[in-house]
């Protein structure tokens, strides 16, 4: 077996007195623990490649090199040599606030000593602060999930933060579905605020797979080759992702989502701090999570009844209850601006003949695919709507009789040459329509509009059907 080569700590020296140039050099020389840099006397290069080396220690003389640093500047343990200026050395050790010193003379074993307890100082200290960091980034979140914007904002602001505090290429949210675990939903991704509720199918995320099996947190090495993701090497090696950390986010005992976190280094795989502090998020996001799947539904479900208080159930087009909302609305927008507003009536000629030849069932299939038919030929701003049984009234903002004529005329057409696929194409279908347009003197209220309309319609019927009559007749 091959022994693994030890990365040497490394020391920067900045020292003057020959004699201990000596004694350290021949320390260094030797020793397997620690790899030595010795500066040349600068100020300007003691600072730069502190900065750039970013040593394990610092070995300087005292007091004259301790005379170009300031003890503050420096983020790494210090221990001092004093040789010949024994009284203005060690005062100055005192004044810079520096634990460790060396007098000489030196001996190795004391060297050694103070190494060992200053690297191993750094260490602990390096370790206190990068907690400090995840306990700062906790703390930041925490206050984030009381505050009271909608979770799908915390969620993102969140993942935002898990992709800072540790470096990963992506880190996301995903919900789980209860009921269906073949599936799940990318709630939040750190790439993009956008994504708020991405299906996903788990086939393809086999280490979300295992951490809802394994009820537990599951960490890929070397995505590649692990067993674990052998359907998918091919999407993950395009990606480059090498390593993945999936945590389960639990809600009453039961997995209702998971962080999911994918990097592109190899090397260092997520750590136990990583995976640690990564689980203390997910418990604080739990609720949080749940929230947003709430949020989700009522959101999802609100529009489906907005939708549906305003649709008439056979014909999938408006109805009428809202075609008199709306009609209001334009009516006294039209008004104020002085603009025309149109209204057409239509009526399907004969239709009760439709129903005596083919039935009722045929004949409500029928409806529904008449007013698709022309649900296809209004514009966005009209409303389309079913009067009551087999009539129907549209209304056009900003358009004035000539438009609604047109409009009318085209409807017409596409009507009597559409062949119905209820009725094999067997049967042709008219319609008789009649149209009004305000402003008019005899047009004050809405109702007005109807009724004007509608009389185009009884005359259109007269004059024998399939046909476009309007108020006043031109
Ligand atoms: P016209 O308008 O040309 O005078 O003749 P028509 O036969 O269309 O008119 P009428 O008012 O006499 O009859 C309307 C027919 O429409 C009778 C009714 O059964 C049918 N009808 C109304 N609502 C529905 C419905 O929801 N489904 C079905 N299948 N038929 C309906
Ligand atoms: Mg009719
Ligand atoms: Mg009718």
């Amino acid at each position: 077996m091959t022994q693994k080569k030890k990365v040497k700590k490394q020391i920067l020296i900045y020292e003057k007195d020959k004699n201990v140039l000596k004694f350290l050099k021949s320390f260094f020389r030797t020793n397997d623990v620690y790899s030595a840099m010795f500066l040349k006397r600068d100020k300007d290069n003691l600072r730069k490649q502190l900065a750039k080396m970013r040593p394990g220690a610092l070995i300087v003389s005292s007091p004259d090199g301790l005379q170009h640093m300031s003890p503050t500047e420096v983020d790494c343990p210090v221990i001092a040599t004093v040789s010949t200026n024994v009284t203005d050395g060690i005062r100055s050790v005192v004044k810079s606030d520096i634990e460790y010193y060396l007098l000489s003379p030196f001996h190795k074993e004391e060297l050694e000593h103070k190494l060992k307890l200053v690297t191993e100082e750094k260490s602990w200290i390096e370790n206190l602060y990068k907690e400090k960091k995840d306990l700062e980034g906790i703390v930041d979140l925490l206050s984030l999930i009381s505050s009271t914007i909608n979770p799908q904002q915390v969620l993102y602001l969140m993942v935002k933060k898990i992709s800072e505090m540790i470096k990963v290429t992506r880190c996301s949210m995903i919900s789980i579905d209860v009921e269906d675990q073949r599936y799940a939903s990318v709630i939040s991704t750190s790439e993009s605020p956008e994504v708020t509720n991405l299906k996903i199918d788990l086939q393809k995320y086999p280490e979300i797979k295992k951490v809802l099996l394994l009820k537990k947190p599951v960490v890929v090495k070397n995505a590649s080759r692990n067993p674990i993701m052998k359907e998918v090497r091919d999407v993950i090696e395009s990606i480059g992702i090498r390593s993945l950390l999936v945590i389960p986010v639990f809600f009453r005992d039961e997995i209702i989502g998971t962080l999911l976190l994918r990097a592109s280094r190899s090397e260092n795989p997520f750590t136990k701090r990583e995976i640690r502090l990564c689980t203390a998020i997910a418990n604080a996001s739990a609720n949080v999570l749940y929230n947003a799947f709430l949020y989700n539904k009522i959101e999802k479900e609100k529009t489906v009844f907005e939708k549906l208080a305003v649709t008439d159930f056979l014909t999938g087009i408006y109805n009428i209850r809202y075609f008199y909302n709306r009609l209001e609305e334009e009516f006294s927008r039209a008004g104020r601006y002085n603009t025309p507003l149109s209204c057409i009536m239509v009526d399907i000629d004969y239709f009760k003949k439709i129903n005596d030849t083919y039935g009722h069932r045929i004949g409500d299939i029928v409806l529904r695919e008449f007013a698709q038919l022309v649900k296809g030929y209004t514009r966005k701003s009209d409303i389309f709507a079913r009067y009551g049984g087999e009539e129907f009234i549209m209304l056009l903002p900003q358009t004035s009789s000539a438009g609604a004529l047109h409009e009318a005329e085209r409807i017409r057409k596409a009507v009597k040459e559409n062949h119905f696929k209820a009725l094999k194409g067997e049967s042709e279908i008219t319609v008789s329509i009649g149209i009004a347009s305000s402003p008019d003197e005899k047009i004050k209220t809405p109702d007005d509009l109807i009724t004007l309309a509608d009389n185009a319609l009884f005359t259109a019927k007269n004059k024998g059907r399939d046909q476009v009559v309007i108020y006043p007749a031109l």
